[in-house]
């Protein structure tokens, strides 16, 4: 970190910062120029609010050369990582999608879509249990009985599963049935939750909230990984933007971001980014072009009839289809389904 004293910084002052620094145990490197005074500060600087310095007098400037994670990061863990559940590999050179109704509806309804996934080309399949609905008037999931059907379901295709958890008191259970717990936008800083999630070993599949900064959602991995769970698949699902033609904006070039600053996989969710089923194969399409690790994709035998998300939900034919198109772009960008 680099601390950049004003110009008219008094002697006194720049004392102050330089005693700030070594009280927070850090070692202190002083230039001092024809103008400025600047101070390298190596030390461990995890926790640190920047603002503690950045209002002390005389105090122009506050650079921060690392990123405020580190297990997460790539400066620290400078190969790719692999999620590994079962035989399917997320991060690696084959690309994974996800895919599934946004709500378990019952036991044939999620049999019936994972043996249409599975024929396509899916390897997960998704399916909530526990929904986080915006009005309590809606479905909120079958609960443990969902989480039940969508095991069998997993059983009988050669599938792996990924099912919201909701809170720490759901994990048992979620980890009884589920292979990868996934955290939902609107829980992403539920940092008890995160907290909780650190401390099993089952791979955690981390949504970017919806008004969340990139660092906000490494941050949150960083918490997860802390505990000891480094398997942890990022998610982008379109973030909140003036633009409400669209469910909410998918932010596309966080992926390319998050390549470089992290090496863990991530993939996209262009369901709920769009909010609208013609918008979602453009959206996989140009994900998997930009270099996302795979795909998580609504899919729904009959989407009029769903309980949740029905608008978004893709309908059989158009998934088979769209699977087919990116197959081609997996190749383009020397990646493979
Ligand atoms: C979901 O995957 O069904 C879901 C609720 O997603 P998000 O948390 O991204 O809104
Ligand atoms: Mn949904």
């Amino acid at each position: 970190m680099v601390v950049v004293m004003s110009e008219s910084a008094t002697e006194e002052n720049i004392q102050k910062v330089i005693s700030k620094l070594t009280e927070m145990n850090f070692d202190v490197h002083r230039s001092t120029g024809v103008n400025q005074t600047v101070l390298g500060a190596v030390g461990d600087k995890r926790g640190l609010d920047p603002r503690m310095l950045e209002v002390l007098s005389d105090v122009y400037k506050v650079i921060q050369i690392t990123e405020p994670y580190k297990l997460a990061s790539r400066t620290f863990h400078p190969e790719d990582t692999v999620v590994q559940v079962k035989d399917v590999r997320v991060g690696g050179d084959q690309l994974v999608m996800m895919a599934g109704p946004c709500s378990v509806e019952g036991r044939d309804e999620i049999k019936e879509t994972a043996r249409i996934v599975r024929q396509a080309g899916a390897k997960v399949l998704r399916g909530g249990a526990f929904k986080p609905r915006t009005s309590p008037y809606s479905f909120q999931g079958m609960g443990e009985e969902g989480l039940k059907y969508l095991n069998e379901a997993v059983a009988e295709n050669d599938m792996v599963s990924v099912s919201e958890v909701m809170e720490s008191s759901q994990i048992p259970l979620m980890i009884e049935y589920v292979d990868i717990l996934q955290v939902g936008a609107r829980n992403m800083q539920n940092f008890s939750l995160l907290r909780d999630l650190g401390k099993i070993r089952k791979p955690v599949l981390l949504k970017r909230g919806m008004s969340a900064t990139i660092e906000e959602l490494l941050m949150a991995a960083e918490y997860i990984m802390a505990g000891g769970n480094f398997d942890v698949i990022l998610c982008e699902r379109g973030i909140r933007t003036f633009e409400n033609y669209t469910r909410n904006t998918l932010d596309i070039s966080a992926i390319p971001v998050v390549k470089k600053l992290s090496h863990l996989p991530i993939i996209a969710d262009p369901s709920h980014a769009t909010g609208k089923r013609d918008k979602v194969a453009p959206m996989a399409r140009a994900s998997i072009a930009a270099g996302a690790d795979g795909l998580l994709v609504e899919v729904h035998k009959n989407p009029e009839q769903a309980l949740s998300d029905g608008a978004q939900s893709l309908y059989p034919e158009q998934f088979e289809k769209l699977m087919q198109e990116l197959e081609i772009i997996a190749r383009a960008v020397g990646r493979a389904w």
